[in-house]
């Protein structure tokens, strides 16, 4: 498995794990895509993506193979324009 450095913010130790990353197409939300393996910063959790990780999620959108289950969430804004 792949080791990551430390966190180039804060030093940190990176270890992976897995998690959900959300996809962004600007700033809409086209999917959440689940176990992805994710370096995470243990102190300040900074993630960070192996170059080959992004590639497999960009083929999956692109062959819609994530699409079975649809989520709904409530959008909420953190302050007024
Ligand atoms: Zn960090």
């Amino acid at each position: 498995m792949h080791a990551f450095d430390d966190c180039s913010y804060c030093g940190g130790r990176v270890t992976m794990r897995r998690v959900q990353k959300p996809c962004w197409w600007g700033n809409r939300l086209i999917a959440l895509v689940d176990k992805v393996p994710t370096g995470v910063c243990e102190q300040c959790g900074e993630r960070y993506y192996e170059a080959q990780v992004l590639k497999n999620i960009e083929d999956l959108l692109k062959h819609k193979k994530l699409f079975k289950t649809q989520i709904r969430v409530p959008l909420a804004q953190y302050a007024k324009a």
